[in-house]
């Protein structure tokens, strides 16, 4: 089954508790690692791999920190494109051209036909630090029989709390008020000058796609004792809905709240117009990649449905809101506010709409950064960071893990291109 990637050895001034926990199955040399650990008194279950492997040749994107020297320490040779922005597609190709087994990419790297031309013969995995893949062409993976692995479930807690903080920050117009504090505006405490804020405690969320974020933004909202309006076009998780209720029901019995919250599936219509917030956890999708597409979900026609009073939060994929269609509902009130962390086009122009100093008030703006927290993005440990799981996904096709059965691997995307 799967070797595991060793916990982090160098100090970066974090918590060290970062440590990888993932086990390996019992074959005799584990267990004679895990006796030996076991005399260090270290967590049962730790494994260390010594393993020296044949050289796999690596290029990284961008630097996913201390996940990378884990690669290097068992022998693979790692080379990082070291710019904090996207390198330009014409050197990712270059660099597949000379030669290389395995790619580390993010969200901002095109990875299509071009690339998988330029490996062809060498190129063997495409690993994305992050759980949304908009950014590879999943046709062309499969073309060329590449898998692509993604980071799903390491980042939902942390995507599903910064939503929820998107949420109360702009209802409770948090940026607004510090600015009057900053400015040296705060002249008075009045009854309702020089503006107010809603609550969100009691309120009736939508949350469009329910899956992993979406259901994790869901636990959150129980605390707040908010209804909730549930929309998924591929799966209705009852089971998840019937828990939520009892959870509720258990609330208001034990007098911890006086009303009984709610929850339920119903159309996207009705999500949108019986909503005060709309939270958004869809894929990107785009017309010729589901029957439901994504793209432009948020377009003039459905911002016209959510109610004047009602706030969207987006933290999906930027093109699932049509930003010109948004700017317009702001300006127009024809929705109360809106909190974004990604858009159409990354990083935000200088020209964008969204920038419009007449709606700044009720809109605001987050630089995707919704799975910025230091565990999240970067412990190298698979069940806890995205660097971890990246590297991890990295090793399983490279090394052939599972029996080398790619079906099998679980953080392969494209399974179906192997038969699953
Ligand atoms: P997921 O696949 O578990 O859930 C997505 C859900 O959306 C699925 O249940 C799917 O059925 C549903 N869906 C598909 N089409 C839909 C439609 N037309 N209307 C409503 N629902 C639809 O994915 P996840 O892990 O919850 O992540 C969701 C997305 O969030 C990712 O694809 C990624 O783009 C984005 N994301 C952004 C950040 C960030 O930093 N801002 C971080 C993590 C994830």
């Amino acid at each position: 089954m799967r070797q595991s990637i060793p916990a982090a050895a160098g100090a970066s001034g974090w918590p060290r508790d970062f440590s990888s926990t993932t086990t390996i199955a019992p074959n005799s040399a584990a267990r004679d690692v895990a006796r030996y650990l076991s005399t260090l008194q270290l967590k049962p279950g730790v494994i260390f791999s010594t393993v020296m492997n044949k050289k796999f040749r690596v290029f990284a994107t961008c630097d996913i920190g201390e996940a990378i020297d884990l690669l290097r320490q068992r022998g693979y040779e790692v080379e990082v494109y070291q710019h904090p922005e996207a390198p330009p597609k014409s050197l990712i190709v270059d660099k597949i051209k000379s030669g290389v087994d395995g790619l580390i990419t993010t969200l901002r790297d095109p990875i299509d036909a071009e690339v998988f031309e330029a490996g062809k013969g060498r190129l063997k995995v495409v690993a994305q630090m992050a759980v949304g893949f908009d950014n590879i062409n999943r046709a062309d993976a499969n073309r060329y029989k590449i898998p692509f692995t993604h980071t799903a479930d390491v980042l939902t807690e942390a995507t599903a709390e910064f939503a929820f903080f998107m949420m109360g920050t702009l209802a409770r117009k948090m940026w607004t008020a510090e600015h009057l504090t900053r400015e040296n505006q705060w002249g008075y405490w009045h009854p309702y000058l020089p503006f107010l804020g809603d609550e969100v405690t009691g309120k009736t969320v939508a949350v469009i796609g329910t899956g992993r974020i979406g259901l994790a933004l869901i636990k959150k909202c129980v605390g707040f004792d908010m209804n909730v309006l549930c929309y998924d076009p591929a799966y209705e998780n009852q089971a998840f809905v019937t828990t939520i209720q009892e959870i509720n029901d258990l609330r208001q019995a034990r007098g911890l709240t006086r009303e009984k919250a709610w929850i339920k599936y119903v159309p996207f219509e009705e999500a949108l117009r019986g909503a005060d917030f709309v939270s958004v956890h869809v894929p990107l999708l785009r017309a010729a990649e589901s029957a439901t597409p994504t793209f432009h979900l948020f377009n003039q026609k459905n911002l016209r449905l959510m109610k004047s009073t009602a706030y969207l939060v987006n933290t999906s994929r930027g093109p699932v809101v049509e930003e010109a269609a948004l700017a317009r509902a702001l300006r127009e009130h024809w929705i109360a506010g809106a909190a974004l962390d990604v858009y159409e086009k990354e990083p935000l122009p200088e020209d964008s709409p969204l920038r419009d100093p007449a709606i700044a008030d009720r809109c605001r703006l987050l630089p995707h950064f919704a799975s910025a927290a230091r565990i999240t993005r970067l412990s190298t440990d698979p069940d806890k960071g995205m660097a971890g799981r990246c590297a991890q996904g990295l090793i399983d096709v490279l090394e052939g893990n599972y029996g080398g059965n790619v079906t099998k691997m679980p953080y392969v995307v494209n399974k179906e291109g192997f038969g699953a």
